[in-house]
């Protein structure tokens, strides 16, 4: 079963601003995916398109085989959003703020008591629960839209940078919750610039740059892909092919210098003992980072700790 398909999505806000330019996405009921990309990427977009806040220029979305087109209310239910901005009424009791939003999903008096201290319980702020949302940590407000987004208890949660600006012990606590909520069977998505977070939490992750999606895979092979190297060797004379190397993959360059992809369970001095053998020598050697290092280089350039927290 799918939780979400996403098919040639497209947005061009009504400033010209191409948002999203027909990206595909697939996401497995009950997987962890991260949605990663720099500022301006497109993921509140796309997220917000998925909840109904953004009206989408083309394309198709499916939450859990709704359409949104043609079951607006269906999909909805099933969907769960944790926004990036703090959107609570700020006069509004912790309690009550969940009691809304139960109150909005249509469940019963007692059911949506029972919810309310159970998730508030769960994301520690039970104690809280007379206390107005303005008098809460940062931290804390962003627990508390969690418990808001979670009291109707979709099969989808949508967290939109769920930590940013959130202090490292919070962090890892919100990691754990997110975690149990996932073992217990609901599909989460978050959007992250936080490479640390996707790697710790998600079984997925699609990175999305300008509007495009320019990887959409398991994380654990795009981890064994960030694992291999690339170094540019310059030789002491032209080869006239790549020589055969084992544990590394050589291709010779139209300029004549060699490039080598190492393994992880190599390192250059095997690279440099077997060009020795064949009587080959290195007059100098770069690092070669690839498309995704590259990218991966810019997100981390691009964290912005202490927004909106
Ligand atoms: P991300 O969440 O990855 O940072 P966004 O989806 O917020 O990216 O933004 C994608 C692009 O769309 C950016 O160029 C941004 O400036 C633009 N954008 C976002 N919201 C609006 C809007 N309401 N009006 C016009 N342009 C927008």
């Amino acid at each position: 079963m799918k939780a979400l398909t996403i098919k040639n999505l497209s947005k061009t806000y009504s400033n010209g601003t191409v948002a999203l330019k027909g990206i595909d996405l697939s996401v497995e009921a009950g997987d962890f995916y991260a949605l990663l990309g720099p500022n301006g990427a497109g993921k509140t977009t796309a997220i917000g398109i998925v909840s109904s806040l953004v009206n989408k220029s083309g394309g198709e979305v499916e939450v859990f085989g709704h359409s949104i087109d043609t079951a607006l209310e269906a999909a909805k239910t099933c969907i769960g959003v944790v926004p990036q901005e703090v959107n609570l009424n700020l006069w509004e009791t912790v309690g009550n703020t969940v009691r809304n939003q139960a109150g909005y999903y249509g469940l019963s008096g007692k059911l949506a008591k029972q919810r309310i201290e159970k998730y508030l319980r769960a994301l520690r702020l039970w104690d809280r629960r007379d206390h107005i949302a303005r008098s809460l940590s940062g931290g804390m407000k962003r627990r508390l839209m969690i418990a808001r987004a979670l009291v109707h208890e979709p099969k989808l949660l949508i967290l939109d940078e769920p930590t940013a600006g959130v202090d490292i012990e919070i962090r890892r606590s919100m990691w754990e919750f997110l975690r149990e909520i996932n073992d217990a069977g609901t599909t989460i998505i978050l959007t992250t610039h936080y490479l640390e977070e996707a790697e710790s939490l998600c079984r997925h992750i699609a990175i999305i740059d300008e509007g495009t999606i320019i990887e959409d895979a398991r994380m654990s092979d795009v981890l064994r892909k960030l694992q291999r190297e690339v170094f540019v060797l310059r030789l002491d004379r032209v080869l006239d092919r790549a020589p055969q190397l084992s544990g590394f993959d050589a291709r010779l360059r139209s300029d004549g210098e060699l490039e080598v992809e190492k393994g992880p369970d190599y390192d250059l001095n095997d690279l440099f003992t077997e060009l020795n053998a064949l009587d080959i020598r290195v007059v100098s050697l770069r690092n070669k980072a690839n498309r995704l290092e590259e990218l991966f280089m810019r997100l981390v350039e691009n964290k912005q700790p202490g927004a909106a927290a």
